[in-house]
């Protein structure tokens, strides 16, 4: 990756995050919680400036950053991004539950023991 890249994915995750920072105003804290333990808040379907049509649009917290993030439902075994770290989390049913057992998991040893 170039630094033109690095730059662009950096505006793109300071984008994401403070459009969650955003979201966050209108939830209470049970249910920032949950978002914590590895919950997709749904946000419903959305447009940007430039596309044509909508997406899903959800809220969601990486454990990698420590940070809130909103971003769409991508591909067609559909996932979210964090434009942080890159890494993609998947919005299927079937496995959600676990990785929101992986995440509360993480999330309960980083409290304990701190940083992995
Ligand atoms: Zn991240």
């Amino acid at each position: 990756m170039d630094s033109g890249q690095r730059l662009l994915r950096g505006l793109k995750a300071q984008e994401a995050q403070e459009e969650a920072q955003e979201e966050l105003k209108k939830l209470d804290e049970n249910q920032k919680l949950l978002i914590r333990l590895g919950r997709k808040h749904y946000l419903g379907e959305q447009t940007r400036e430039g596309w044509t049509g909508y997406a899903s649009f959800y809220l969601f917290w990486c454990p990698e950053c420590e940070s809130y993030y909103v971003d769409y439902r991508h591909g067609h075994r559909p996932y979210i991004t964090c434009h942080r770290c890159m890494i993609h989390y998947s919005l299927e049913p079937w496995w959600t539950p676990l990785v929101e057992l992986r995440d509360s998991l993480r999330l309960v040893i980083k409290t304990r023991f701190g940083r992995l």
